[in-house]
């Protein structure tokens, strides 16, 4: 596909549409706009211009000057993402969704929430709170990361293992098509078969298939109660092996399962500059349980320290209380600025595997590690059967890097598949992942997401370089 450049006469009509002082072509400020939390110079890439919408209607006028002129348009949220996604591989306009940052409505009739998509996880997690509700999704970057972002990416985070991924709290979602129609799917009703579900094709979909400008999400009853265990291993199997005999142990869900090994605690340390409990264990596994009976809540956490203990957990820390949680989460949630603490450059991966098969995900990763003589730190939400594998770059070459990194990923990911797993849980493909998944999938789902892609953006001016290639 050929896109045409961003000329003056564009950028004027931009400047009507949204105001002049919502488009930037300065170079210097657009800098930020041409990279996300990738951290390889491969996957940056400056725009010609970003505009600064504030509604939906703006943001068809966009799409329709787009179409007319075929000219990329690649949505953008707090640009916290790991997959390149937010970033203009082929030029265009980077459209950025900070300014739709107002919550629109807590309705406590029916327990929903509507937002616009720039407010942040955070924010959104502190206004459910305030009201006396839990909104669910937890991904370590909520502090930074858009609630828009979060559906565009189905992101994942700490509190899945209980209740579930983004797509879970989703409802409703008012999205801009590539065409420029505005068309609200789903809402409040928690029940609808009303045709396909559209609602959760559009969550996940990578900012390819729709821009989303108003959310739906569903709000729970905050629990009354929440404990979280830290126990360090000695031995890097016996930590991973623990987690299946937790996640089977009858009865008890953690609301979070979390693994660290020991090169990402080392990292955190350096980072947080602080000594962690048994910093030198082989491994952290991280627990939380969360109810509204104290009594069941105690329950639940002494029986999953007693099954830690006998499985080789070398001590149980327990914190019920918010400012010990908070020093464990602390350690848990800096592992993608900690690594860089030891290697500028890195590259993260988020394989998935069956819950049942993350001990021997884990081996494999780590005889891979061996074999091309790179460290691969590994921590992640173990509960979900989800790890992040980051290879360091540290002190290699450009080529030598390249060449070692395509390597272990190609390993690594067969290992994954030949589990029964896939070679993202949560971060999406982006443009990082794009040509592995073409190799992986099976062709008749890749077919399926290039007919879905092409018959709602015929001219593929819609996040073009991401997800998938269409020909
Ligand atoms: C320190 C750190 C910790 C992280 N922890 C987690 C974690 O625990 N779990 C997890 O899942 N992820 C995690 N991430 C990754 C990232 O935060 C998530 O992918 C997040 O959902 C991205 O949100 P964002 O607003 O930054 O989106 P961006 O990075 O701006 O965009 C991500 C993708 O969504 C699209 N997009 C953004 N907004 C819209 C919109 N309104 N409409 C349509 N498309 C849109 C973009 O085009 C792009 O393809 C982490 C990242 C960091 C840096």
């Amino acid at each position: 596909m050929r896109y045409n450049r961003i000329t003056t006469g564009i950028i004027d009509e931009l400047k009507s549409i949204v105001g002049e002082a919502n488009v930037i072509v300065d170079r210097e400020k657009m800098e930020v706009y041409g990279r996300d939390e990738v951290s390889e110079a491969m996957w940056q890439h400056m725009p010609e211009v970003v505009v600064k919408p504030e509604n939906a209607r703006q943001i068809s006028e966009i799409m329709k000057l787009a179409n007319r002129e075929l000219v990329p348009v690649t949505p953008r949220g707090a640009g916290t993402g790991l997959a390149a996604g937010a970033v203009p591989v082929l030029g265009g306009i980077v459209l950025s969704l900070e300014r739709m940052n107002r919550i629109l409505e807590v309705d406590k009739e029916n327990l929903f929430m509507v937002t616009e998509p720039g407010v942040t996880t955070g924010e959104v997690q502190r206004t459910a709170r305030a009201e006396g509700y839990l909104y669910a999704g937890d991904p370590c970057s909520a502090d930074s990361s858009f609630i828009g972002g979060n559906v565009a990416t189905n992101a994942g985070g700490n509190k899945a293992v209980k209740y579930g991924t983004t797509s879970r709290h989703i409802f409703g979602v008012e999205v801009v098509l590539p065409n420029g129609d505005i068309v609200t799917l789903g809402g409040k009703c928690v029940k609808n078969v009303t045709g396909y579900d559209l609602v959760h094709l559009m969550v996940g979909s990578e900012g390819t298939l729709g821009i989303v400008t108003k959310i739906y999400l569903k709000l729970m009853p905050l629990p009354k109660y929440v404990a979280d265990l830290l126990v360090p291993f000695d031995d890097v199997e016996k930590a991973i092996n623990i987690v299946p005999v937790i996640m089977t142990h009858g009865g008890i869900i953690p609301t979070c399962l979390e693994f660290m090994d020991n090169l990402s605690i080392k990292a955190a340390e350096l980072y947080l500059n602080q000594q962690l409990p048994y910093g030198d264990a082989a491994a952290y596994v991280i627990v939380e349980v969360d109810g509204n009976s104290e009594r069941q809540v105690q329950e639940d956490y002494e029986t999953i320290g007693k099954l830690c203990l006998e499985n080789g957990g070398l001590e149980v820390f327990v914190a019920d209380n918010k400012s010990t949680q908070e020093r464990i989460w602390k350690a848990r949630r800096c592992y993608a600025e900690a690594l860089r603490m030891i290697s500028p450059v890195y590259c993260m991966e988020d394989i998935v595997v069956p819950v049942s098969q993350i001990p021997r995900a884990l081996e494999a990763i780590n005889r891979i590690a061996e074999k091309y003589q790179i460290k691969i730190p590994c921590c992640g939400h173990a509960g979900d059967g989800n790890i992040h594998a980051t290879l360091l770059r540290e002190n290699r070459g450009e080529h030598s890097w390249h060449e070692v990194k395509e390597k272990v990923l190609e390993e690594m990911y067969r290992v994954v598949y030949d589990l029964g797993g896939n070679l993202s849980g949560e971060h999406g493909i982006g443009a990082k992942r794009k040509d592995a998944m073409a190799r992986f999938m099976d062709p008749v789902q890749l077919n399926m997401i290039r007919s879905i892609k092409k018959a709602l953006d015929p001219n593929l001016i819609l996040n073009p370089g991401k997800v998938v290639d269409v020909f």
